[in-house]
């Protein structure tokens, strides 16, 4: 059952971070990770601030620089299919696409998607885990066939957003708004690996909220894809993906980003993998080559050892597929 909770709807950015100062108080968007929080009592909630009639949060624009700006309460739904990303930012519109269910991706948001609480059942459950502010992580000993291979730490989570790792690929930006005015921060930076800190999934202090994501103007020869592997051909988290944001020139791989989900903590960027296919003409061979890189340091858990050829033959193909 959901806890009583107190609901204020705010009418302005500075009224929702007023109302964020009360303990126990967090941002509602859509609503659709939220208040499954709640009733499993992931977290203790008090006052929950809706930010959902904020317009200023709404809404994708192109910017003067050229680039794109997404407001952070615009649905999943509507990155998906909206024109300007589908031709430009391609890896973004994939990813949105493959985010749960048609009824979810009208209502969840991109602030949502970037900020929702992992998935790990232990975590979820009712279970007092290292990240819940216990002293373990249960999937060490545990069930561990979903968790990670990469970056685990102390804490072995994957990241459940999608669209994450297609913005890292893309180098987007993450405009937040807090007490101290705004700042922005990278995709990159915005997710926090457990070894930083095991307690938080983002860089966001209190009563910080996402107001935007800028995407820069789309490089020339740019070429971007998203896909995911799930367990099953209905709604579900990757088991496994990489978001590809690749720079061509005639046949030559100048930039290449090569981010991971279903893989870690947060979204894994493979240095190695990119810097096998940058500034060469990719193949097949390389294509294995980078495939290979990108899993070497890998360290499955008992029951998670399937992911490492599983994100082998996923790179491999989707390098190929992107030439
Ligand atoms: C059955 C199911 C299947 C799913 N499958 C997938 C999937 O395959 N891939 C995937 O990527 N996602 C998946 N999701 C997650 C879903 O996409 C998210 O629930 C949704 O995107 C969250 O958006 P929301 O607007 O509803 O967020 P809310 O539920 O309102 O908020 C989620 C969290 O983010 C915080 N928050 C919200 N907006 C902001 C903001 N602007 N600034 C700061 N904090 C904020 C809230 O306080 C809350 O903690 C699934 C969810 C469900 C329930």
């Amino acid at each position: 059952m959901v806890p009583s909770f107190s609901y204020i709807r705010a009418k302005s950015l500075d009224e929702a971070i007023d109302y964020l100062a009360m303990d126990g108080a967090r941002p509602h968007a859509g609503g659709t990770d939220l208040l499954g929080c709640l009733r499993d009592r992931v977290f203790d909630v008090t006052t929950v601030v809706s930010i959902a009639g904020l317009k200023e949060l709404r809404g994708i624009e192109a910017t003067p620089a050229g680039g794109l700006r997404i407001g952070s309460l615009t649905t999943i739904a509507e990155i998906a299919r909206h024109p300007l990303i589908r031709s430009n930012y391609r890896a973004l519109s994939m990813a949105a696409s493959e985010v749960a269910s048609p009824q979810l991706r009208n209502q969840g948001t991109i602030g949502g998607n970037l900020c929702q609480k992992p998935r790990c059942w232990y975590y979820r459950g009712e279970f007092h885990c290292l990240r819940k502010g216990g002293d373990q992580c249960y999937a060490v000993e545990g069930e561990n066939a979903y968790h990670c291979i990469l970056g685990g730490d102390n804490c072995f989570i994957v990241h459940p957003s999608d669209t994450a790792p297609a913005l890292v690929a893309l180098q987007a930006g993450v405009v937040i708004a807090g007490p101290n005015g705004r700042r922005i921060v990278s995709a990159e930076s915005f997710h926090m690996p457990p070894s930083v800190d095991y307690t938080s999934e983002t860089v966001l202090e209190s009563q910080e909220i996402v107001t935007e994501i800028i995407l820069p103007p789309p490089a020339k020869g740019l070429r971007s894809s998203y896909r995911k592997v799930r367990a099953r051909r209905a709604w579900d988290f990757a088991l496994a993906g990489v978001a590809l944001a690749m720079v061509f020139n005639d046949d030559q791989t100048t930039e290449a980003r090569v981010v991971l989900s279903g893989a870690a903590p947060v979204p894994w960027r493979s240095a190695e993998a990119e810097k096998t296919v940058r500034g060469s003409r990719l193949d097949r061979s390389r294509a294995a080559r980078a495939a290979e890189a990108a899993i070497k340091d890998a360290e499955p858990m008992e029951q998670n050892e399937y992911k490492i050829p599983l994100f082998r033959g996923l790179i491999e193909q989707q390098l190929m597929a992107i030439v």
